[in-house]
């Protein structure tokens, strides 16, 4: 959108129009090239998950990670999920590769377990609200779980708070039985859209993830840190824990530190990594000092 919108403000009149045209015209192909490849990522193994390590600060420990999803096509090279998610949602494409994510997630938690006897480790994975709203969703979800073995206790399932607002009712429904089955439930980029008070009030969640927009203004925005502290205050008193994703800055993270934030998530710690790397991170507990600051 943002070449488009630039365009538009660079030209004017008939070379304005015929410039934007073009340009609406090779999104259009763009998001059909990336349609017809999509529908063949599983099979052609071009999907994997990366994971983020979720730093608890009271533990000083890793006590869960992010899986997030990676693409790379031979013709494409690597897309970004930014840029996939909403095609692979419009599509439809979102429910096939929603169930390949859980099965990845699922036996990947049992090859960490394999390797760490006393593995406490959440792994949070991102469920579209397109997925989360097909028919059979509890139904699939449950016999998924049952069928790799393992128990949804260890699992969070982030849900952005966006999604929810046309379909209110019945997502309460659903996130309410996900709950019963054992998930955690959290909602993600929390502050970033509506950030609606009613659905705090009203979603059965227990983490409250802080979005990164919130976070980048930390450090030099004095309202900004009232707004992140007022959160975090409002979430404990909910009984929620609260993440603060996107942290990048150590300044950043000796504020949360003072507000009592709980895990911080963020390239500070470190970036999302291939699974083979988590386990030695979960074993070296000396990587989190915090660099000081200039
Ligand atoms: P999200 O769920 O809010 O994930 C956090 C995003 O922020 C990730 O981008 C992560 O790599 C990035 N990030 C984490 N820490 C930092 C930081 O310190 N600085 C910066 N600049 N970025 C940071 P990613 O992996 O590109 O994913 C983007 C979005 O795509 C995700 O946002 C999520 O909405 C969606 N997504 C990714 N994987 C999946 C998936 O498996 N399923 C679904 N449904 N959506 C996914
Ligand atoms: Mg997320
Ligand atoms: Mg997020
Ligand atoms: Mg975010």
């Amino acid at each position: 959108h943002s070449d488009v919108a630039m365009l538009d403000v660079k030209e004017s009149g008939k070379n304005n129009y015929r410039l934007y045209s073009e340009s609406i015209e090779a999104i259009r192909t763009r998001r059909m090239l990336l349609e017809q490849y999509l529908k063949c990522a599983i099979d052609n193994d071009e999907l994997t998950l990366h994971y983020q390590p979720k730093l608890d600060l009271a533990l000083n420990k890793i006590v869960g990670v992010e899986a997030l999803l990676r693409w790379t096509n031979r013709q494409l090279g690597h897309v970004s999920p930014y840029e996939f998610i909403p095609i692979a949602e419009c599509s439809g494409i979102i429910n096939e590769i929603g169930e390949w994510i859980m099965r990845s997630a699922c036996q990947q938690f049992n090859a960490w377990r394999k390797q760490t006897a006393d593995l406490s480790l959440i792994v949070a994975i991102n469920i579209s609200g397109v997925q989360l709203l097909q028919p059979n969703f509890l139904d699939r979800i449950r016999r998924l779980f049952a069928e790799e073995e393992v128990d949804p206790c260890h699992f969070e399932l982030e849900v952005t708070e966006s999604f929810a607002i046309e379909n209110f009712e019945e997502v309460i429904n659903i996130l309410i039985e996900l709950r019963n089955l054992g998930f955690m439930i959290s909602i993600d980029d929390f502050g970033a859209g509506y950030s609606s008070m009613k659905y705090v009030c009203q979603l059965p969640i227990q983490c409250m993830k802080l979005d990164k927009t919130l976070i980048d203004q930390l450090a030099d925005n004095i309202r900004s840190q009232v707004v992140v502290s007022s959160l975090i205050e409002m979430a404990h008193r909910l009984q929620l824990t609260v993440v603060a994703e996107g942290v990048e800055l150590p300044e950043q993270f000796r504020i949360l530190q003072t507000y009592r934030c709980d895990q911080i998530q963020g390239f500070l710690i470190s970036k999302p990594v291939p699974a083979g790397r988590i386990i030695e991170m979960l074993n070296s507990s000396d990587l989190f000092q915090v660099p000081e600051t200039k």
